[in-house]
Order: C-alpha cells, then structure tokens, then sequence
C-alpha cells in the first residue's frame, strides 16, 4: 500500500519541480526580450522593476481590484523627478514593453505615437508632493466605492490592510473644480488629490475609486489589494449590526512592519498565478 501511494506522490513532486523550472524558464526569456527592446529612454531601469509593475498589474486584475481600468507606476529608479507607467491598456495586457517614461508634468520622455493614460497626473502629482513614495497604484475597487460616497470611514478590521488604521482621507473633485467628467486629468486636479493624500498610505476618490502609495510597487499593489478586501469586509461587519471592534492607529503601526517583512512570501505566490499569463 506504501509503495503505491508513495510513487504518485514522487512524480506529482518531480512534475512540480519541473513546472517550476520551466516557468522561471519562460519569464528569463521574457525579461531578456524586453531589454532587448528597450528604447533610449528607459535607460537605467532594471528587469526586475519592470516585472514587478507587470506582475502587480496583471495580478490586481485578476483579483477584479482593476478591470479595463487603473494602474500601477514607479518611481524612475535613477531619476526621482520621472516615473514609469504603461501606455494606456487594460493593467490585464501590460508586458514590459509598454512601460514608458514620464516626467512630472506628465509629458512622455518617448512617446513614440503611443497613447497614454489620461490620469496620469494622479501620479506625476504624488510623486512630486511625497518624496518617500517609490510607487502609485490607482484602482476603480468596487469595494471602496460606497466608502467614497457615504459618511463611513473606512478604517482597518484586520492585520493585513492595518496601513488604514492611520486614517483614509476622501477627495471630492467637485469640492475645487465643480462637474467634471470625475477624472484626475490635468496637474492641478493631479495636485489637488495629492493634497488630500496627505502623508498618508490610501486615498478614496469620491465616486471613482482610490490610489495607494508605498515605498516599492510590491506594498503598493498589496495596499491596493487589501485595501479592496477590507472595504468588503467591512461592509460586511457592519451589515450584522453593533459596535465594530477596528485596529487602533498602534495595532495599525505595528502590524504594517510586519507585512513589510513577509510582503516577498505573498509576492512569490502571485508572480507564480501571473507567469502562465505571460507565456504567448
Ligand atoms: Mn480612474
């Protein structure tokens, strides 16, 4: 009986181990066919950052935290005054070759006839405001939306979002620039909702959505991730009625170290959910 439960165990292990050289395999290639192609202007950004934004933003639509909509952008690692985000596509679609260069007005380094996002600013204007941050992602999460639109703070109902127990502020657009169209989609609307950020790590956007910042892309997709999921769950918690027991502002500091630490054991297990979808 040993035996014969023993050796299915051994070829599933060995098919495994197979499966995951073979991926490790296929986005080597990826990366070194995106360096290949990329232009002048891209100059001093390495692989590895490009596969992070790849990978946050095709795992953000998966989880429906982005649909056709959204983005995730970085910092330029060498020039703090550019940033990195992808010609305008669906954040499911975005390879590394899509990445361009901005600066902070929001104009392409090298456009080269590629269209671009329209709220761009929303991170051109973050980055100028908030030197510590190194990465933007702005998200249209279902989840948020009644938070954005109601007098219900949203605030931190377990470890992992515990970055919300510092306060999550609400920009209304209609506050300084009257009936738009809802999008940040010039400096000023840009700088305006910087403002609102403040020093803090989330954002709502009242009747759009929500932007959260970090100190890499990898926290900010998780913020952006566990953002969505606690508004569910708080909508939940307070759908049964009674007093909610939230993280205080010291859980909320405490435990975001934590997450800090262990943000590469989440990471893995997505990047090994995103390489099959690059693999065309
Ligand atoms: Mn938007």
């Amino acid at each position: 009986m040993k035996f014969r439960t023993q050796a299915p165990r051994d070829a599933i292990k060995a098919l495994a181990r197979l499966t995951a050289t073979a991926m490790v395999a296929l986005l080597a290639g990826f990366l070194e066919t995106s360096a290949q192609a990329q232009p002048a202007s891209m100059a001093g950004v390495d692989a590895a950052l490009l596969e992070d934004m790849v990978v946050g933003s095709r795992i953000l639509a998966d989880f429906g935290v982005l649909d056709g909509f959204g983005h995730v952008s970085a910092r330029h690692p060498t020039n703090p005054n550019h940033f990195l985000m992808s010609r305008s596509l669906a954040p499911a679609l975005v390879t590394a070759d899509d990445i361009m260069e901005f600066d902070l007005d929001g104009n392409a380094v090298d456009a080269s006839g590629r269209s671009l996002f329209l709220e761009r600013f929303i991170h051109a204007e973050i980055y100028r405001a908030r030197p510590d941050v190194m990465s933007v992602v702005h998200t249209h999460s279902p989840g948020v939306i009644p938070f954005s639109v109601t007098k219900v703070p949203l605030q931190a109902m377990f470890h992992n979002p515990s970055f919300l127990a510092a306060g999550v502020p609400v920009w209304d657009i209609r506050k300084d620039f009257g009936e738009t169209n809802m999008l940040v989609s010039n400096s000023a609307i840009g700088k305006s909702l910087a403002q609102a950020l403040g020093d803090k790590p989330v954002v709502l956007m009242r009747g759009h959505g929500d932007v959260t910042v970090a100190p890499s892309v990898k926290m900010a997709v998780f913020r952006a991730y566990y953002t969505d999921v606690n508004a569910k769950l708080q909508s939940q918690a307070i759908a049964l009625g009674g007093a909610v027991n939230y993280l205080t502002p010291g859980e909320g500091e405490k435990a975001d170290k934590t997450n800090f630490a262990v943000i590469d054991r989440i990471w893995n297990l997505w990047k090994m959910r995103i390489l099959p979808t690059l693999a065309k």
